[in-house]
C-alpha cells in the first residue's frame, strides 16, 4: 500500500500499485510512491473537465485569493515540506528551505497579477478588445532538481488564468508533490489542481491526451523534442524549458578574489544540477592557472553529505542513473581530455556522492564540454581571444544561459549581447526572479516561463471586435 495518495477530483486516491522512493544520500527506501495508471489520468482529465468550466467563471480576484492561500498553506507547511524534500531531493535544508520559500513568493508574485483587456484599437468605425481566456486543461510535467518549487511556479499562473492544472512529478521526487496536493485539498476547489505521480509511464499519455489543451514542460532537450511530437497531433500548445551548457566568459580583468568564489557557487549549487548552472568556463590565458587552483581550493573545503546533516553544503546527485552519467563524463576525462585537479571520484559507499569536480587542459570535443554534464564537474577552458571565445561559446546547440566576468561592465554588456542565450548574466549567474521572464535561446526551449509573459502563455488571446458604424 503506498504511503502517500494522488489527487484527483478533490479526494486523496489509494492506488492497487506502487514503486519505491530511495533516498539518494543513503540508498535506502524511504516509503511507497502510488503510482498513477491510465484509468487514473482518464478520470482526473474527465473531473478538470468539468471543474474547469466553473472555476474560469468564478471571478477573478476569488482566484488571486486561492493562489493567496495556497501560498499560506506553503508558508505554514515549510519546515515539513522543506524536510521531505531533502530526503528525496538530496539538497541541504538550508536549499530545501530556500526552494519551499521560493514557491511561496512566486506564488504570491502570480496572485498579484491583473488579466486586463488590451485595447487594440478604438475610433468612430470599431472597438477591438484583446481578451485572454483560459485554455482549459493544463498539465505540467516537471524534473527532479528544483521539484517543488517548478510544479508549483506553473501550478499558480496556470490555474490564476481560469485553467485546471495536472501535475506530474519526476518518479523519483514526487513525495513533496503529493504532501502539497494532500495539504491543499482543502483551499483549492476540487478538480482545479490533481496531481498524478508516475514511474515514466505517464507522460506520453498525457502529452497525446486530446482533452489536454497545454503541456508545459520543465526537463531534458531530448523529453522536449518527443513532447513535441507526442502532442503534434492534438496541436498542443507547448511550453518548453529544456536542458542548457551554460558558458561563462572570464575577462582578464577581473577581481578574482571576489569573482572566483562567485563562480564557484554557480556552476556547483545544488551539486550542479541547475538548468542554468555553469557548466563550461571559459577563462583568459592570463589568469588561467590562477583561477583554476582557487576554484580546486574551493571545491576541496565544500563538506559533502546527507542534506539532514549540519554544516552539509553540497547533497548527492538526485537518482542512481544521474550519478552513473556524471562519473561516466569523468572517466571519460581520465582517459585523456584534459586534467582533474581534485575530485574525480565518488565519495564513500552509500549514497550518490561525487566529489567537487574541476577538470582543466579540456577543450570542445570532449563530452564534459560539449554535453550538459547536470552535476558537480566544472570543465575550466583557456582562451587568448575575445572573438574566439565569443564564437566557441556559441557553437552549443543549447541556448539558455550565459554569462560574461569582467571589471568593465560596459564591455561585458557588449559581449553578452553577442551570446545566444536566452538570458546573459554580467558579473553574476543563474539570478532569476518570478518577474524575469526565462526563455530558452535555440535547443534550449520553446516559449517562456514567469514574468507576466509566462503568466500569458496559459492563456488563450481572444479579440472582440465591435463595430461602431
Ligand atoms: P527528463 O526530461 O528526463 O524528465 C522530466 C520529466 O519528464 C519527468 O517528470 C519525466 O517523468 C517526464 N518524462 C520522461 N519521458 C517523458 C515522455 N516521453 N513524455 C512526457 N514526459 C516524460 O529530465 P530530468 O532528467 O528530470 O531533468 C533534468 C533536465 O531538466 C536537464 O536537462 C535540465 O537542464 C533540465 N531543466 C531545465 C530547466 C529550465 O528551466 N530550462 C529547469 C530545470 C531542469
Amino acid at each position: 500500500m503506498p504511503d502517500y495518495s494522488l489527487l484527483i477530483d478533490g479526494q486523496l486516491i489509494e492506488t492497487e500499485r506502487s514503486f519505491p522512493v530511495v533516498n539518494p544520500a543513503t540508498e535506502e527506501v524511504i516509503a511507497a510512491c502510488p503510482l498513477a495508471e491510465e484509468a487514473d489520468l482518464d478520470v482526473a482529465v474527465k473531473a478538470a473537465r468539468k471543474a474547469q468550466l466553473l472555476w474560469a467563471a468564478t471571478p477573478y480576484a476569488k482566484r488571486q485569493e486561492t493562489l493567496v492561500a495556497i501560498a499560506d498553506v506553503i508558508k505554514d507547511h515549510k519546515e515539513e515540506l522543506a524536510k521531505l524534500l531533502v530526503q528525496e531531493q538530496g539538497k541541504p535544508l538550508f536549499d530545501a528551505l530556500a526552494e519551499i520559500s521560493g514557491a511561496e513568493y512566486y506564488t504570491r508574485y502570480y496572485a498579484s497579477l491583473e488579466l486586463p483587456v488590451r485595447v487594440v484599437e478604438d475610433n468612430e468605425r470599431q472597438r477591438v478588445e484583446e481578451h485572454r481566456k483560459p485554455l482549459g486543461v493544463v498539465a505540467g510535467i516537471v524534473p527532479w532538481n528544483y521539484p517543488f518549487m517548478i510544479a508549483v511556479y506553473k501550478l499558480a499562473p496556470a490555474i490564476l488564468a481560469g485553467n485546471a492544472f495536472i501535475l506530474k512529478p519526476a518518479p523519483t521526487t514526487s513525495l513533496t508533490a503529493l504532501r502539497f496536493g494532500a495539504l491543499i485539498q482543502g483551499v483549492v476547489p476540487k478538480g482545479v489542481v490533481q496531481i498524478l505521480s508516475d514511474n515514466n509511464n505517464l507522460g506520453p499519455l498525457i502529452t497525446s491526451h486530446a482533452e489536454i489543451a497545454k503541456i508545459s514542460f520543465t526537463g531534458s532537450t531530448a523529453t522536449g523534442k518527443a513532447i513535441m511530437r507526442s502532442g503534434a497531433d492534438t496541436l498542443k500548445r507547448l511550453t518548453l524549458e529544456l536542458g542548457g551548457n551554460d558558458a561563462a566568459i572570464v575577462l582578464a580583468d577581473v577581481d578574482l578574489d571576489v569573482v572566483a568564489p562567485r563562480l564557484y557557487a554557480f556552476a556547483f549549487s545544488n551539486a550542479g544540477q541547475v538548468c542554468v548552472a555553469i557548466k563550461r568556463l571559459y577563462v583568459h590565458d592570463d589568469i588561467y592557472d590562477d583561477v583554476c587552483a582557487r576554484l580546486a581550493a574551493l571545491a576541496e573545503k565544500v563538506t559533502v553529505g546527507d542534506g539532514m546533516q549540519d554544516g552539509v553544503r553540497m547533497g548527492p546527485l538526485q537518482n542512481k542513473m544521474q550519478f552513473e552519467k556524471v562519473l561516466s563524463l569523468i572517466d571519460a576525462v581520465k582517459k585523456g581530455e584534459g586534467d582533474i585537479l581534485t575530485g574525480g571520484e565518488r565519495l564513500g559507499e552509500k549514497g550518490y556522492f561525487i566529489k567537487p569536480t574541476i577538470v582543466s587542459n579540456v577543450r570542445e570535443g570532449s563530452p564534459l564540454v560539449d554535453e550538459e554534464a547536470f552535476g558537480p564537474v566544472l570543465p575550466v577552458i583557456r582562451y587568448t581571444d575575445i572573438e574566439d571565445v565569443i564564437e566557441r561559446a556559441n557553437t552549443s546547440s543549447y541556448g539558455l544561459g550565459a554569462s560574461v566576468w569582467s571589471s568593465d561592465t560596459q564591455r561585458a554588456t557588449e559581449i553578452a549581447r553577442r551570446l545566444d542565450s536566452g538570458t546573459v548574466w554580467v558579473n553574476q549567474h543563474m539570478i532569476l526572479g518570478p518577474n524575469i521572464p526565462l526563455r530558452g535561446a535555440k535547443q534550449s526551449g520553446v516559449g517562456v516561463e514567469n514574468a507576466v509573459e509566462g503568466f500569458y502563455e496559459y492563456t488563450s488571446p481572444q479579440i472582440i471586435n465591435i463595430a461602431k458604424v
